[in-house]
């Protein structure tokens, strides 16, 4: 079987550590399998990424010893393809606008009697507030320049009895592996109404990576251990749009010194440091725990 897998960064800020770690690593394991190691830029957020991070990172990378087949896939040429699908998830009855702020969310989700607000893997579970009643959306041309959530009851419905699973090859943050099943009682209370396109962005981070993972034919998901949680999210987009389900292989994250896990700000770990205080490739490789 082919093996393809990626890098996905967001070129918003300098190549760090955690980045290095989870790039070597779907490289090195493209390599030991005879398979294809792919970069995609991870670029719609507009307002936060920049092109000379991305000459950077890919600078930094080329320098770690990495290669990648060009021309590379940018999200911010494929808003077409977030459109499209959008609309077929529209047309089905799935989605429908939501105009609350993060503080109406804050603000209804901690109610008294609701107790403490429920987090998942987006921040505050959705309480529902604009949720139209099951078999009432709105079809029609779906809107633009608001936020578009995915009705998880309306999904549970379309996708019936279809298993959410998929093939951990790494292990999940309670090292979880194998066969991972989700139920919908857990989207559904846990996940909840996630948000498919935001405002001027015309897409979200769930629906781009599952579109180009499949576009890019990837087999293994190579990628930190925070976005485990997020992967029945992928699985069930995937059941929706028809896509194939690759591997995955969520691996550890790099700590700073205090145990915290590395942030685009932390520009102590940041490569082009080690880079000028002289590190060879090989020392980043050690220090990330690679042979
Ligand atoms: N662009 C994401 C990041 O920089 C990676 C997403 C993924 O690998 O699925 O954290």
């Amino acid at each position: 079987m082919t093996f393809i897998t990626r890098f996905a960064p967001s070129p918003t800020g300098p190549l760090h550590l955690g980045h290095a770690y989870s790039a070597l690593l779907a490289h090195d394991m493209a390599q030991a399998r005879g398979g294809t190691f792919l970069l995609r830029i991870e670029d719609i957020d507009q307002s936060r990424c920049r092109t000379e991070w991305e000459a950077r990172i890919l600078d930094d990378l080329a320098w770690l010893g990495l290669n990648w087949p060009t021309p590379i896939m940018r999200q911010s040429d494929r808003l077409p393809e977030y459109r499209d699908a959008l609309l077929t998830l529209w047309q089905r009855g799935l989605l429908y606008p939501c105009s609350c702020t993060r503080r109406d969310i804050a603000a209804s989700a901690s109610a008294p009697q609701e107790g403490a607000p429920l987090t998942g893997p987006d921040g505050i579970v959705y309480p529902g507030t604009c949720r139209p009643p099951l078999g009432s959306h709105p079809l029609g041309t779906s809107p633009e320049d608001i936020a578009l959530r995915l009705d998880m009851r309306a999904a549970s419905q379309t996708l019936g009895n279809t298993p959410l699973t998929f093939n951990e090859t790494g292990a999940g943050p309670d090292e979880e592996a194998g066969i991972i099943t989700t139920s919908w009682g857990h989207v559904i209370q846990r996940i909840g109404d996630i948000v498919l396109a935001r405002p001027a962005m015309g897409t979200s981070y769930h629906l781009s990576v599952v579109l180009d993972d499949a576009a890019q034919d990837i087999t293994m998901v190579t990628r930190g251990a925070d976005l485990f949680e997020a992967t029945a999210i992928h699985v069930i987009l995937q059941r929706l749009l028809n896509l194939p389900t690759p591997n995955y292989h969520h691996h550890r994250l790099i700590r700073d010194d205090a145990g915290k896990r590395l942030a685009k700000r932390d520009d102590a770990r940041a490569i082009a440091k080690y880079r000028a205080d002289g590190a060879t490739p090989a020392d980043v490789r050690r220090l990330v725990g690679l042979p």
